[in-house]
């Protein structure tokens, strides 16, 4: 079988010169070392340089100031979802959350088990489609920082600005993260699950300010305290090793495109022609999402006839154009379009849904 065109929200597809050089380099990597990168020890000298190489290459991309520390943990996005209150609340007990869809809502049940969690507005009464306005928001003056989720991955819900605040601000990227450039030294904290817009599951990412690492909750558990990642090099314990080669190939794929200004114009480009198919189908295709918070990599879509919903997903499976069924709680449909998506496949399922509309519209 050919590759299919894969929307699926995460894990997620991965760019195939990525997995064209994992598989030349499977028996023997780089030719030299007569073993397998899951093979390797964490210590020895090749690892080391593989995950030396790797951050180097994020921080390029991202162009990450030096003052900020650079983690491959394991977990997922959802540890995270404790772990910032456990090292970021800092002798304080209070923390303000911006609810903008069912991440930030788990992100926020996880919190309020070690803070007073502050949400500074809420998105639910809109069904997650628009974020209230900042002017609105009713912020704790006592917050140790702010988290909030500036892709919402389900309800396909982006933020495109920053929420201008003077406290520690911390953001789930998970599923926006290298989709285009950022200024990392506006955040206190930055963490990403790698199965979206990284690499393979199994690793997650932080961007840290070493100043907030110092004051940690009392009984935190080793594994969840971010100093001992940072005084041990992520290597504390074994790290997701072959996740983490991987993710390092993505990076260099992604400077030998031209970086993240060039991912950005190519990921704009996706959305705008994805989005300009679902509003020129005379309400075949509908996106119930405020224009000004689109978002770029999750695009959910409804069928003027949920009837329709089963034949669509089967014959865009027969066209090669799979895993596009909406999460349960949104129904529908959504195709993810992230870094690894052509442009080829977002023109491939932009003609499916033109020549779908006409046949059963
Ligand atoms: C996928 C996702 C998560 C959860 O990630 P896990 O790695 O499964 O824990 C959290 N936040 C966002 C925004 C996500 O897209």
């Amino acid at each position: 079988m050919s590759r299919v065109y894969n929307f699926s929200a995460g894990p997620a597809m991965l760019p195939e010169a990525v997995l064209q050089q994992a598989q030349d380099e499977m028996l023997d990597w780089q030719g030299s070392s007569g073993m397998c990168v899951m093979e390797m020890s964490h210590r020895g000298k090749e690892f080391v340089s593989i995950a030396e190489q790797a951050e180097a290459d994020l921080r390029e991309l991202l162009n990450i100031p030096t003052n900020y520390k650079v983690l491959f943990l394991q977990g997922g996005a959802s540890t995270q979802f404790a772990m910032v209150p456990l090292n970021l609340l800092r002798g304080s007990n209070q923390a303000d959350y911006l609810n903008t869809g069912l991440w930030s809502e788990k992100a926020v049940a996880e919190a309020k088990k070690y803070c007073q969690v502050n949400v500074v507005a809420d998105g639910k009464p809109s069904k997650y489609t628009t974020v209230p306005p900042s002017t609105t928001w009713k912020r704790n003056s006592y917050a140790a920082f702010f988290h909030y989720t500036p892709n919402e991955t389900i309800n396909g819900l982006e933020m495109h600005s920053l929420p201008e605040v003077e406290i520690p601000l911390v953001a789930d990227m998970s599923s926006t993260i290298l989709s285009r450039p950022i200024d990392v030294s506006k955040f206190a904290l930055i963490y990403a699950g790698a199965q979206k817009n990284i690499g393979p599951a199994g690793l997650v990412i932080t961007i840290i300010r070493e100043d907030l690492t110092d004051i940690i909750m009392p009984g935190t558990p080793t594994m969840l305290s971010y100093k001992t990642h940072i005084e041990n090099g992520s290597m504390y314990n074994t790290p997701p090793t072959y996740a983490w080669y991987i993710a390092g190939l993505v990076f260099k794929w992604l400077k030998s495109l031209g970086g993240l200004t060039e991912m950005g114009n190519r990921n704009q480009r996706k959305a705008e022609m994805l989005y300009a198919a679902i509003d020129n189908s005379g309400g075949f295709y509908k996106n119930p999402v405020d224009l000004t918070y689109r978002s770029w990599m999750n695009v959910p879509f409804a069928l003027k006839d949920d009837a329709l919903n089963d034949t669509f997903l089967k014959e865009a499976k027969a066209a090669g154009l799979v895993a596009l069924g909406g999460h349960r709680s949104v129904g529908g449909m959504r195709a993810s379009i992230y870094n690894a998506m052509p442009e080829e496949g977002v023109t491939a399922l932009v003609n499916f849904m033109g020549d779908f509309a006409q046949r059963k519209g």
